[in-house]
């Protein structure tokens, strides 16, 4: 007879997921009721409402889409980018490439500005690229997974709307970990994702989609390329600004994993956004401090560090996959590196429950000891 899942219980320090908060965990197993249940559209209506604060921004469509990241961020590109349409993707690493991919599946015609792994773009490379001519979408990605840059965003949107595109931005990492100040920086759409700085599991892509890439899709000449992940059918279900519209069955949203969103929404209300993203700032900063002791440091130039992913490089002489064996051994999960960075660097998340100073230690005491430091 198979026996009952009994998971081990890791310690997730990698790029996602995080562990989720324990009051989530809860809240999924509550009473499940209809996705059409007066009691489940007052809670759309909170998550919507939790998720704008969180994004910083008014824009009614704001929804966790049934999908992790990728697929939110596959539904704005798929919504945003019609066939023959120009992109501008800002490449800082493999994320970076991934929105190209997205956009060259949606039938868009890519135009690159890259940088080296570890650097930011300048804003002023994007303005330069506008002059070669128009584009429909600017797409870059905020929290770069696989480099841990930070690409500061600001400047960009205003760029971006003076040239009459639309910002998208890639907000998996950086959500619930630092401000994503969608109003603020101008950002037209962003999609982020559950599992990482939320705090809870993965299984949702909260997208925000602004009025301008809303009248973009309204007036697009051939219909998105997906049922499933059309955005004027789906907010036809979430809600649209006029509330005296009955909500259309789309499909049935995956109910427990929104009752852990909300969940996960309310701990970030309960806490604050500005005492979140300190905490998570405070654990970098004690992070990098005591790998410092034990003689490890950071790939990442100082300047533009994404706080909640740390690339921290592996000493000469050191086996990457051995290390991380021996730490999962020990119940604590790092990741490794991909493209340039394999076997040179560790990816070591510090997101939403575990961006404290106590996981801070267990993890560099565990080590260094398996370091033999
Ligand atoms: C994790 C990650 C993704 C992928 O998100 P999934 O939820 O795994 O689909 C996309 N972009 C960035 C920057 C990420 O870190």
């Amino acid at each position: 007879m198979r026996a009952p899942l009994d998971p081990p219980e890791i310690l997730l320090l990698g790029p996602g997921p995080s562990n989720p908060h324990p009051a989530v965990s809860v809240a999924m197993s509550a009473p499940l009721v209809s996705h059409l249940d007066p009691f489940f559209l007052t809670v759309m209506e909170e998550t919507m409402t939790d998720l704008r604060a969180l994004y910083q921004t008014s824009n009614h469509h704001t929804v966790p889409i049934s999908a992790t990241g990728t697929g939110g961020l596959e539904t704005l590109m798929f919504n945003l980018v019609e066939p023959g349409d120009e992109v501008i993707v800002g490449g800082i690493g493999y994320f970076g490439q991934r929105l190209a991919e997205l956009a060259i599946a949606a039938g868009g015609v890519v135009r690159p500005v890259e940088v080296g792994w570890g650097e930011v773009l300048d804003p002023e490379a994007i303005a330069r690229e506008f002059e070669r001519g128009p584009a429909k979408v600017v797409a870059l990605v905020h929290a770069e997974t696989s480099t841990g840059a930070l690409q500061p965003l600001a400047d960009i949107g205003r760029i971006v709307r003076e040239n009459d595109s639309l910002l998208m931005v890639d907000a998996v990492t950086s959500l619930g970990g630092v401000a994503v100040d969608a109003d603020g920086w101008l950002i037209d759409a962003a999609g982020s994702c559950s599992q990482k700085c939320l705090g809870a599991p993965p299984g949702l892509g909260p997208i925000t989609v602004g009025p301008r890439a809303i009248d973009a899709i309204h007036h697009r000449s051939v219909p998105v390329a997906s049922w499933y992940f059309d955005l004027r059918r789906l907010f036809s279900y979430w809600g649209e600004e006029d509330s005296s519209r009955a909500r259309v069955f789309h499909h049935t949203a995956p109910i427990a994993n929104i009752y852990g969103f909300r969940e996960a929404l309310r701990l970030i209300h309960t806490e604050g956004m500005e005492a979140r993203f300190a905490r998570h700032q405070q654990a970098h900063d004690l992070l990098v401090a005591e790998l410092a002791e034990i003689g490890l440091g950071l790939f990442t130039p100082e300047t533009h560090r994404a706080p909640m992913l740390n690339i921290v490089e592996i000493p000469e002489g050191v086996d990457d996959a051995s290390i991380r064996g021996s730490m999962l051994e020990r119940g604590i999960e790092i990741s490794g590196a991909f493209g340039p960075l394999a076997g040179k660097a560790w990816r070591i998340g510090l997101m939403g429950t575990n961006a404290t100073a106590p996981v801070v230690s267990r993890l560099v005491s565990n080590l260094k000891e398996v370091l033999g430091r």
